[in-house]
C-alpha cells in the first residue's frame, strides 16, 4: 500500500507540460499558417516548435524571468558606464529568436533586391506565436528591431548603413559600437512622463548640427530594451516633432550622452529591461522629414500592433493547451476533469476565443503580406487596431481562467501560470491602449470610410448567407452612425468588427461545432460575463477535440 506521508509516485498529478512541439501539437496554428500563404514554412515552423515547446527552453524562459536584469550604471572606478546585465537565459532566448529571423525575416528581399517573399508576414507570426509561448518578455525587442525598418525606410543613407546588421541572425550582446557587431538590435522611445498617448506634448529637444545630424536633449520616461544598439525617438525640431536614429554608443565607442536612471519594477514582462533614460546632447540623426515625426514612427508603430495581437493569441493558445492538458490528466470525483460537463464547456469555451483570436491574427498578417493591394491596405488600416484591441483586451481574461482549470497548481511559481498571468495584460497597454486604439478605428472610419465597405465586403463574402452574421452587420451600420455621434460608443463599435470578422473567418475555416458556437455565443444571445456562463448547449466535445495539444 502506497505510504499515505511519503508517496512520491504524486497520483492523479497531471505531467509537465513540456516538450510539446509548439506547432504540431497546435491545429488551429497550423491551418492558420497554411491558410494565410505560409505552408512553405510548415516544415522550419515544425522544427521551431519543437525547440520553444522543449523542455530547455522553457526552463530558459523562466530563468530569464526569475533573474531580472540589473542596471550597473557605475563602474568599480564610478565612472558612468549605464549598462543593463541579463541572466544568460535571457541571451540564449534572444539568440533561438534571432537565429529564427523573427526580427527580420519579412524584409530580407531589401538586401538582395529581389520581391517580399509571399506569406513571409505569415510565416513570421507563426514563428513570434511560438516564441512568446517560450518567453514573452525577449518579443519586446525583437518586435521592436523588425519594425524599426519601417521607419528607417524614410532615411535611405541610414537604412543602408543599418540594414545588413538588422538582418543578419546572429544575436550579439557585446556593448561596443553597432560598426564591430555581427548583429544589433533597435528600441523606441517616444513615451515621456507627461504623455505616451499623446506625444505632441514631447518635450526632448532636438537641435540641428547640420543637414542630418542633431543634438537631443530630454528624457524618456519609458525605454525599453536599453542595450538595444540604437533607438527611434521623437523629439521637437525646429519644424516640430520629428524621428530620430540615436545610437547607443557614439563611433569611438563612447556612450551617446544616454544616462539610465533607473530600470521600471513592472508587474510582469521581467526578462525585459525597460528604463527610464535621459539623453544630454546625443547625437540623432534625422528619419523622414522635420515635424514629421509622428508619421514616420507610427510605420514601426503599426507593425509592433500586429505583432501584440499574434503574441497574445500565442500567450492564450499557451493557457488553454495547459488547461486542456491539465483536465486530462487530473481526476475529480472519480472522473476527468476534461469529462465533468461544467468544465468541459468552460475549456470549449475558451477555445473558442483562442480560436478567434488566432484567426485574426493570422489574417491580420496576411494583410501586412498584401503589400499594395488596395484591399489589404484598407485591412491594415483598419484591422491592427481592431485587432489588436479584441485580442489583446480578451486574452488576459482567458488566461486567469486557464490557471484557475488548474486549481492552486494553477496559482504556484513552478507551473508556470504566474508568469503568462503577470505578462499578458501589457500588450493591451504599449503600443497604444484599448481607447486609443478605438479612437484610431473613429479616425480611420472618418477618413478613409471605403474601408469599412472593403471589410463588410469581406466578411459578406465569407459568411453573409448566414444569419447571425448578417445581423452582425447591420449593428456594425448602426453603430458607426452612434459612433461618429459619440465617441463612447466606439468600443462596442470596435468589439462587433472584432466578432463579425472572426465569426465570418471562423464560419469559412474551422469546423462546424467551433463557428456555430462562436456565433450563438459571441453574435448571438446571452453570453457571458465569465466563460461557461451564457453557453450551454455547445458541443464541448467537438471543439475540445480540435483544441487539444496534439500530442503522440
Ligand atoms: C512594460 C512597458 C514597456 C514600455 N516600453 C516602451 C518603450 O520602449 N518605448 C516607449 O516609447 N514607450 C514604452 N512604453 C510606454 C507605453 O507605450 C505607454 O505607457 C502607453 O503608450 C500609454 O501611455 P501613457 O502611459 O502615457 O498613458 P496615457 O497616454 O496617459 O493614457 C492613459 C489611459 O488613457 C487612455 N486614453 C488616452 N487618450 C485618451 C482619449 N483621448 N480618450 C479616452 N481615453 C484615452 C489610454 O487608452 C490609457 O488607458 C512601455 C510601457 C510598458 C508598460
Amino acid at each position: 500500500m502506497a505510504d499515505p506521508i511519503r508517496d512520491d509516485t504524486a497520483f492523479n498529478q497531471s505531467p509537465p507540460f513540456i516538450d510539446v512541439n509548439l506547432f504540431t501539437s497546435d491545429q488551429t496554428l497550423r491551418e492558420a499558417v497554411a491558410r494565410e500563404g505560409a505552408e512553405w514554412a510548415a516544415v522550419d515552423l515544425e522544427v521551431f516548435g519543437g525547440v520553444t515547446g522543449s523542455a530547455a527552453a522553457i526552463e530558459l524562459g523562466r530563468c530569464a524571468n526569475v533573474h531580472p536584469p540589473e542596471l550597473q550604471a557605475f563602474d568599480a572606478q564610478g565612472q558612468r558606464i549605464d549598462r543593463v546585465a541579463f541572466h544568460p537565459a535571457y541571451h540564449e532566448v534572444m539568440a533561438i529568436s534571432m537565429a529564427q529571423g523573427l526580427h527580420c525575416s519579412t524584409w530580407e528581399h531589401l538586401l538582395t533586391g529581389g520581391a517580399p517573399k509571399p506569406g513571409a508576414y505569415a510565416a513570421r507570426a507563426a514563428g513570434f506565436y511560438m516564441a512568446a509561448q517560450m518567453e514573452p518578455g525577449h518579443c519586446c525587442p525583437i518586435t521592436m528591431t523588425h519594425a524599426s525598418v519601417a521607419a528607417l525606410r524614410h532615411a535611405p543613407a541610414l537604412a543602408a548603413e543599418w540594414l545588413p546588421k538588422i538582418l543578419s541572425r546572429a544575436y550579439d550582446p557585446e556593448a561596443v559600437t553597432a560598426e564591430t557587431k555581427t548583429g544589433v538590435t533597435l528600441g523606441m522611445g517616444m513615451t515621456e512622463r507627461q504623455g505616451g498617448t499623446d506625444v505632441r506634448a514631447n518635450t526632448t529637444r532636438a537641435e540641428r548640427l547640420d543637414d542630418e545630424t542633431y543634438a537631443i536633449t530630454g528624457h524618456k520616461w519609458f525605454l525599453s530594451a536599453p542595450m538595444s544598439d540604437a533607438f527611434l525617438v521623437l523629439a521637437q525640431a525646429k519644424d516640430g516633432l520629428s524621428c530620430f536614429l540615436l545610437p547607443r554608443l557614439r563611433p569611438d565607442g563612447a556612450l551617446n550622452g544616454l544616462r539610465l536612471v533607473r530600470l521600471k519594477d513592472k508587474l510582469g514582462n521581467r526578462s525585459n529591461a525597460s528604463s527610464e533614460v535621459e539623453f544630454e546632447n546625443a547625437q540623432g540623426f534625422r528619419v523622414g522629414e522635420e515635424g514629421r515625426g509622428v508619421p514616420t514612427i507610427i510605420d514601426m508603430v503599426t507593425l509592433t500592433r500586429l505583432d501584440c495581437a499574434v503574441s497574445s493569441a500565442g500567450l492564450m493558445r499557451q493557457a488553454l493547451a495547459r488547461a486542456i492538458h491539465h483536465a486530462r490528466h487530473r481526476s475529480v470525483f472519480q472522473r476527468l476533469l476534461i469529462d465533468q460537463p461544467l468544465m468541459a464547456q468552460v475549456l470549449a469555451d475558451m477555445a473558442l476565443d483562442a480560436e478567434a483570436a488566432t484567426a485574426l491574427s493570422f489574417r491580420l498578417a496576411r494583410a501586412f503580406d498584401g503589400g499594395a493591394d488596395e484591399d489589404e491596405i484598407a485591412y491594415r488600416r483598419l484591422m491592427t487596431p481592431v485587432t489588436k484591441y479584441w485580442v489583446c483586451k480578451t486574452a488576459p481574461s482567458l488566461v486567469y481562467e486557464a490557471m484557475e482549470c488548474l486549481g492552486g497548481n494553477g496559482y504556484v511559481e513552478e507551473g508556470g501560470f504566474p508568469l503568462l498571468y503577470r505578462e499578458v495584460p501589457v500588450n493591451a497597454i504599449w503600443e497604444g491602449s484599448g481607447n486609443v486604439m478605438c479612437l484610431d478605428v473613429l479616425r480611420v472610419l472618418e477618413r478613409a470610410p471605403e474601408t469599412l465597405r472593403r471589410m463588410l465586403d469581406e466578411i459578406d463574402a465569407l459568411g453573409g448567407h448566414e444569419p447571425r452574421l448578417k445581423a452582425a452587420l447591420d449593428r456594425i451600420e448602426t453603430l458607426l452612425a452612434e459612433a461618429m455621434r459619440d465617441q463612447s460608443v466606439a468600443r462596442t463599435l470596435v468589439e462587433q468588427l472584432a466578432l463579425a470578422q472572426a465569426g465570418a473567418l471562423l464560419l469559412a475555416h474551422a469546423p462546424a461545432a467551433v463557428s456555430d458556437a462562436f456565433l450563438a455565443t459571441r453574435l448571438q444571445g446571452t453570453w457571458r460575463s465569465t466563460y461557461g456562463a451564457g453557453a450551454a448547449g455547445l458541443d464541448a466535445r467537438a471543439i475540445l477535440d480540435r483544441a487539444a495539444p496534439q500530442v503522440a
